[in-house]
C-alpha cells in the first residue's frame, strides 16, 4: 500500500530532475535495462518506482506521464498489473530471499500481457540476501528484451558491487528542509491553515524531515498529539499533573503511541539543546523547565529520559509481554522526579 492516497502522485517536486532524465532517455530510446535509485525512503522512492513502471507500461502516455485511461493503465494500476512484479520482504521476514528472485527471473522471461514491457521493482534492494543478490546478478547479465528492473536502496553501499556496476545509478534525493516545509504547507491546505510555520517545521522535524511521513502524520492528527504530550511533560515537571491521571489518559490513546510521542519530543528537545536552535519556542520552554544549572545538565537529564523511553519501547515491542501501563508509569516517574529534584 502506498503511504498516501491515490490523489498524491509521484514524481514529487524533489524527484523532478530524475524523472526528466528518465523521460529524456525514453524519448531517445536509450533506457537502461536496470536502474538503481539511491535515496531516502521517506521521500517517496517507492512511489517513484511505481510511477515510472506505470509510464513504461502505458499505451498512450500524456505529458510524460501514464495516461490512467488506456487498457494497460486500467488494468488495475501498476499495483495489480500482470506485467509488473513488486518484490518486497515477505510478511514477517526482514530479507528478500532467493526464491523471490527466482520468481522475478521467471516473471521477466515470460511474454507480457501488454506487449509493451515487463517491469520488476525492488524498492528495498538492500534487503536482498547474498544468495538472492547472486541470483539477481544472472538476470542483470542476460537481460531479456523490453524488460526493466528498477531497484531502490537507501544504502546502496550495502549492495554487491557487481549489482551496482550492472545498473544505471540515479540519485533520488529528498528535499532540503526549507523546500520540504513549503511543500508541506501547500499540501496541508485550507483545513490546516491555522497551523503556524513553526508547528509545521516541528512536525517535519519529528518525522526526520521525511515530507511524505509528515503529511501522513498531519492528516492523522499527529501534530495535535505531540502538542498534548508536551503539555503533559510540562504538567509533570511543575507538579500540576499527576502520574496516575496521565497513565489513565495514555491508556485511551494507546501506550505505544504515547511512547512514540515521548521519543519524538525528547529527540527534538535534545537536538534543540545541542544546536541551540528551536523551530518551536514551546520546546525551548520545556527544555528550560528541566532541572540543572546549565545546558549540559539538562542535556544529561534528557538523554537519560530518552534512554529509558527507548528501553521501554523495546520491551513493549519484544516477546516478554510486559504491562504497558506499568512501563509508562515508571518512565513518567523518572521524568517527574527531575522536577521534584529541581524543587528541592
Ligand atoms: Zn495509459
Amino acid at each position: 500500500m502506498s503511504l498516501l492516497d491515490a490523489g498524491d502522485r509521484s514524481p514529487w517536486p524533489w524527484q523532478e530532475a530524475a524523472w526528466q532524465r528518465l523521460c529524456r532517455q525514453r524519448r531517445q530510446q536509450s533506457l537502461a535495462h536496470a536502474y538503481l535509485f539511491c535515496g531516502d525512503s521517506g521521500a517517496g522512492s517507492a512511489g517513484f518506482l511505481h510511477e515510472f513502471a506505470n509510464l513504461l507500461l502505458c499505451e498512450k502516455p500524456l505529458d510524460q506521464r501514464a495516461c490512467r485511461q488506456c487498457r494497460s493503465c486500467r488494468a488495475g494500476g501498476a499495483e495489480h498489473h500482470p506485467d509488473l512484479l513488486r518484490v518486497m520482504p515477505e510478511e514477517g521476514k526482514k530479507d528478500i530471499g532467493i526464491d523471490q528472485i527466482r520468481e522475478l527471473t521467471e516473471f521477466l522471461s515470460r511474454s507480457g500481457f501488454s506487449g509493451l514491457a515487463r517491469v520488476a521493482i525492488v524498492p528495498q534492494a538492500e534487503r536482498l540476501t547474498l544468495a538472492a543478490a547472486n541470483a539477481l546478478l544472472k538476470t542483470l547479465e542476460e537481460p531479456a528484451d523490453r524488460t526493466f528492473l528498477l531497484l531502490a536502496a537507501i544504502s546502496p553501499g550495502r549492495l554487491l558491487p557487481t549489482i551496482r556496476s550492472r545498473c544505471q545509478i540515479l540519485p533520488l534525493p529528498g528535499p532540503d528542509p526549507a523546500s520540504a516545509a513549503d511543500w508541506l504547507r501547500q499540501q496541508a491546505g485550507q483545513q490546516q491553515a491555522h497551523l503556524s510555520e513553526k508547528a509545521l517545521g516541528e512536525l517535519l522535524e519529528a518525522c526526520g524531515n521525511r515530507p511524505l511521513e509528515a503529511l501522513a502524520a498531519l492528516r492523522s492528527g499527529k501534530q495535535e498529539g505531540l502538542a498534548a504530550t508536551r503539555r503533559l511533560l510540562h504538567g509533570l515537571l511543575s507538579g500540576e499533573t499527576g502520574i496516575l491521571k496521565v497513565a489513565a489518559d495514555a491508556g485511551k490513546i494507546g501506550e505505544a503511541t504515547v511512547f512514540e510521542q515521548l521519543s519524538i519530543i525528547s529527540t527534538i528537545v535534545i537536538r534543540g539543546l545541542i544546536e541551540d536552535a528551536w523551530q518551536n519556542p514551546e520546546n525551548r520552554s520545556l527544555a528550560e523547565a528541566l532541572p540543572g544549572k546549565d545546558r549540559t545538565a539538562r542535556l544529561a537529564a534528557l538523554l537519560e529520559f530518552h534512554r529509558q523511553v527507548t528501553e521501554a519501547r523495546k520491551l513493549l515491542a519484544g516477546p516478554g509481554n510486559p504491562n504497558p501501563q506499568l512501563l509508562l508509569e515508571s518512565v513518567l516517574l523518572c521524568w517527574q522526579r527531575q522536577g521534584a529534584e529541581q524543587a528541592a
